[in-house]
């Protein structure tokens, strides 16, 4: 946390819930009452965005977990940023692991994603990552430098203050396997003076940077103590309760 940046949670539903289900998160994160000091926004499978954007009470905010390029066409199945920006929808994520690994979503392709987001007025929470063999091959700021210069390349500088980067380590989604502090630390430094020599000084400051992977209600506190950490993107623990909790973290 940094008081220059604004606390940001992402709630993921990756391929989770049910009309009502969806209907009972959002109900409980609306009854929190969170007082808007820290950005969190929900992103749940697409068939529920409309229902979310309807019901989330504002400053709370809504993503789509991806989108294509074109704006319409012959693209049967994906859904163009333009028509998430038609929704209402202001967020979208992009590059996960999941889409990267399963889904072929190349670094050209997320970055491509990344600049027609932009182009229609959209906010990207873009992740970047690493597996665990590439950890232990010591090639951690080299896979994640990698993902990132390939949209530095496509997009401009003032695009990114339409960006939040998401560090999200491979081996700590999903695995209950969260990342230290001192690990994720280490890595959000890195990656934040990565661009402010590629970028720029003014995006490397004011980029918040936050942190996925295993975050949960116990975690979260310590976690968003580091400095270089601006939030987190939750996915198990953003179809429970606790969500809040992680919401509140800086609280
Ligand atoms: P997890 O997922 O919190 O379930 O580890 C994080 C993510 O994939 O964004």
């Amino acid at each position: 946390v940094n008081p220059n940046r604004k606390f940001f949670v992402g709630g993921n539903f990756k391929m989770n819930g049910t009309v009502d289900m969806i209907n009972s998160l959002i109900s409980h994160l609306n009854n929190a009452k969170l007082d808007g000091r820290t950005e969190v926004v929900v992103a749940p499978p697409s068939i529920y965005l409309l229902q979310v954007k309807e019901k989330l009470t504002p400053p709370a905010q809504v993503a789509a977990q991806n989108c294509y390029t074109a704006d319409s066409g012959a693209y049967t199945g994906e859904i163009s940023p333009s028509q998430l920006q038609d929704a209402n929808i202001e967020w979208v994520i992009l590059g996960h692991s999941e889409r990267r690994s399963m889904f072929g979503d190349t670094d050209k392709f997320v970055a491509d994603k990344t600049k027609a987001a932009i182009a229609n007025g959209l906010k990207v929470i873009l992740c970047v990552g690493e597996t665990q063999e590439e950890r232990e091959k010591d090639i951690t700021m080299e896979v994640n430098e990698r993902q990132l210069e390939a949209v530095t390349k496509t997009i401009e500088e003032k695009d990114w203050d339409h960006i939040v980067l998401a560090y999200e380590p491979v081996w700590a989604i999903g695995t209950g396997l969260v990342a230290s502090p001192q690990q994720a630390q280490e890595v959000h430094a890195d990656l934040r003076q990565w661009l402010g020599k590629r970028v720029s000084q003014k995006v490397a400051n004011s980029i918040r940077i936050i942190y996925g992977g295993s975050v949960n209600g116990k975690n979260c506190k310590e976690l968003a103590q580091q400095p270089d950490i601006d939030g987190f993107l939750v996915g198990g623990a953003s179809l429970k309760p606790e969500f809040v909790d992680i919401c509140k973290s800086v609280d």
